[in-house]
């Protein structure tokens, strides 16, 4: 059994929250430049590129892609053979979220629902932990920005919709969000399950690799159909007219109950944030 002190999980979600926010993914920036190439709209093709500059900036001078800094929701996968040691699991990756927002001077996001009263220290995270083989820990910061996860639906559909309603609803909901999830965005699917594993998968699917093929060739298929429909309405780089409304279409799927059709949509905005560490 390897020991792992909670004290080195704090030290690297720290880095993570800082590093995640401030420097955009390489396979993002290619997205933004196989856009660029396509993009019909002048003013489209000239919010691309100040996207770009944006991520430039950002990463040169380390201050952060967005004023919106997001949520800080993590994934962990535990492998079983690790025996982590000196503290608890979720209070160490708090502690890390509250150290990285504070050092990175990364605005605090997290109130009181009722209130609106600031938890001053952007916690709460959002934690997802699974068990994996193997004497490893690996995690995964995603801070998760307001705008883009506001206009994110969960529902229930009927077996009898299938693949057609499917499409219909993901295509709807970035048609009603317009601008408001700051595109192009990333659109994330979760299918089936259970009406919270749903969710879950939408979310996970976002950390796949932009510009990588889903493993499935029916969901891959799925995908470029789906992306072809969302960037037909014409919604464009900011909600401002053109060819470039989502770089990717990423689904997650899962069986399901013989009387349901869970779906959930997880848009995610340009500001596609996620860095990751193993221990
Ligand atoms: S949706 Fe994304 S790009 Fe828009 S304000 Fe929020 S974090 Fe920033």
């Amino acid at each position: 059994m390897r020991e792992i002190s909670v004290q080195l999980v704090t030290e690297k979600v720290r880095d993570l929250c800082m590093k995640a926010n401030t420097d955009l993914g390489e396979d993002v920036l290619q997205a933004i430049d196989r856009a660029i190439e396509k993009e019909e709209s002048p003013l489209g093709l000239e919010i691309l590129k100040e996207l770009k500059e944006n991520a430039r900036i950002a990463r040169e001078e380390n201050v952060p892609i967005c004023q919106d800094t997001g949520f800080a929701v993590v994934f962990v996968e535990l492998g079983q053979d690790v025996h982590l040691v000196g503290g608890n699991l979720n209070e160490a990756i708090y502690e890390g979220v509250r150290q990285g927002y504070r050092d990175g001077y990364l605005r605090k996001s997290i109130c009181h629902p009722f209130t609106r009263a600031n938890t001053g220290d952007n916690t709460p995270a959002i934690i997802h932990a699974e068990t994996v083989p193997g004497d490893k820990v690996k995690i995964t910061v995603a801070p998760k920005g307001g705008g883009s996860e506001n206009m994110s639906r969960v529902t229930m559909l009927t077996p009898s919709d299938g693949i057609e309603g499917i499409k219909r609803f993901v295509v709807q909901r970035v048609k009603e969000s317009g601008s408001n999830p700051c595109p192009p965005t990333i659109v994330g699917v979760g299918i089936g399950g259970t009406l919270e594993q749903a969710g879950f998968l939408a979310k996970k699917s976002l950390l796949r690799v932009l510009g990588t093929k889903n493993p499935d060739p029916v969901l891959d298929q799925l995908e470029s159909e789906i992306l072809t429909e969302i960037n037909r309405l014409g919604i464009g780089p900011q909600g401002l007219g053109g060819r470039t409304t989502s770089l990717a279409v990423h689904i997650l799927m899962m069986p399901c109950h013989i009387a349901s059709l869970p779906l959930a949509v997880n848009i995610q905005c340009h500001a596609q944030r996620h860095k990751e560490i193993t221990i």
